[in-house]
Formats: C-alpha cells, structure tokens, sequence
C-alpha cells in the first residue's frame, strides 16, 4: 500500500441526539480528523435521530452542521443520503452544509467496483407496516404538507413517532427487521453491481451473496451507539472497521 493512497469513507446510523453527546463528540473528532485526509465521505443515513426540517434551530444539530460544512470547505466532498430518521433533510441542510443529496439507492463505482449504496431500510420488506410507512413518508405531496406545518407540530408529531416506533420495534420478531433475502438477490441482479453497502440495521458484517453465476459482497455499516463504525475505501478495496471509544 502506498502512503498516499487515497481512501473514501462511509458511515451510517450515527443517531445523532444532544442526549448522547458521546456520540456527536466521536463525530466531531472523526469530521476533524481522519475524514480531512480522506477523498470523499459518504453518509447513508441517519445521521441524526430525527429531523422535522432545516429549520430547526436543536443548537447540537447546529454545531454538527458546522462541522460539516468545514470539512466541505477544506475541500473534502461529503454525499448525504437519507435514512429513515432524517428524511426530512432538504435543499436548505444541503446548502448550509455544502453536502451533495444522493438519492437511495445510488450507484457509484469504486476503484472498478460496481457499487450501489442505500440506507437499508428498503431492502427489509418482510416489515410490511414499516414499508407502507416508508411509502406515505417519502411521497413528496405528504412531505410538503408536513413542511407547511408550524415548527412545534412537527416536532410533537417527531416525538410521537418516535414513540410510536419504539413500542412497534418492541414489539416485532428481530429477523423481521433484517434485510430479505430475495430483495437483496434481486438488488444485485437488476442493478447489476458488486457490492451493495448500507446501514440502518445495525448489524455491521460483510456477506458474501451466491447469485449462481456469480458471488456478490453486501457491506452493512453499524450504528455509533456504543463505538464508531466505518467503511475505509482505498485501492485495495472495502474495509468495514468500529472505531473504539
Ligand atoms: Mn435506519
């Protein structure tokens, strides 16, 4: 490996909340630190533990904000794509921060790799109340709505959801909330990519995925409750690491 090499990072499901300041502060130093020396950073979503909209002053989403955009301005391109926390994110967030909206999925190639990111959460269809969720979530008419709500409604119907969502998590077996199987195989066949890396179910590993003619890798990201977790990219291909605290 040479010493110059250039490494792309991804991360996901950090979660962020002023009620776990352990977390923004391992970010804080991962945005000041490492990511500086890196090509790009790629975030899959659910940075934040929820988001009612850019205009929301939360004084620790700020300082994230700031960190963000910094590391933008030294010339570092950050790529955000929405999880199932945050995807109220916008175009005023991207502006502020200087990152680049993706879109779930996005295809992108590394180093000669056909890869496909997502969140992860479109992939979990065995959670059929979850999916339709998701559906009337990330329809655009219902997120204007949503947005022409007053600043405190949407964060009381935040804290409801979240509460919602808590006792349903609760409440469903735990093999509902991974990934199917046949999404995944179908992912890989229709999108025809090599590597398919995302988040959101916490369950950081890296699996080899038989498609007959040919073996894929699914890469998921875990979340930073209790350590960091990164993908660190660089010519001799995907490394998924935690990073101690
Ligand atoms: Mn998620």
């Amino acid at each position: 490996m040479t010493s110059n090499a250039v490494t792309t990072l991804f991360i996901s499901d950090l979660h962020l909340e002023a009620s776990k300041p352990e977390i923004g502060e391992q970010f804080l130093n991962f945005l000041e630190g490492e990511a500086t020396q890196a090509d790009g950073l790629y975030i899959l979503g659910d940075l934040f533990e929820s988001w009612v909209g850019d205009d929301d002053p939360n004084p620790h989403y700020t300082v994230m904000k700031g960190a963000i955009r910094e590391l933008v301005d030294s010339g570092v391109p950050v790529f955000f794509m929405h999880g199932n926390r945050d995807f109220m994110i916008g175009e005023d967030f991207a502006k502020e921060t200087g990152v680049t909206l993706l879109g779930d999925p996005e295809a992108i190639e590394m180093h000669g790799a056909k890869v496909l990111l997502s969140h992860g959460d479109a992939l979990c269809i065995d959670d059929v109340q979850y999916q339709q969720v998701r559906l009337m979530t990330r329809n655009p008419e219902w997120q204007a709505m949503m947005r022409a709500k007053p600043l405190d409604e949407r964060m009381a119907f935040a804290e409801k959801a979240r509460e919602q969502s808590r006792e349903y998590n609760d409440s469903v077996g735990e093999d509902i909330m991974d990934v199917n199987q046949d999404a995944v195989v179908g992912t890989f066949r229709t999108r025809d990519v090599d590597i398919l890396l995302h988040g959101h179910t916490h369950r950081p590993a890296v699996h080899e995925v038989d498609l007959k003619d040919r073996t894929a890798t699914r890469i998921v990201l875990g979340d930073w409750y209790e350590q960091g977790s990164v993908v660190r990219w660089d010519e001799n291909g995907p490394r998924l690491e935690a990073m101690p605290r």
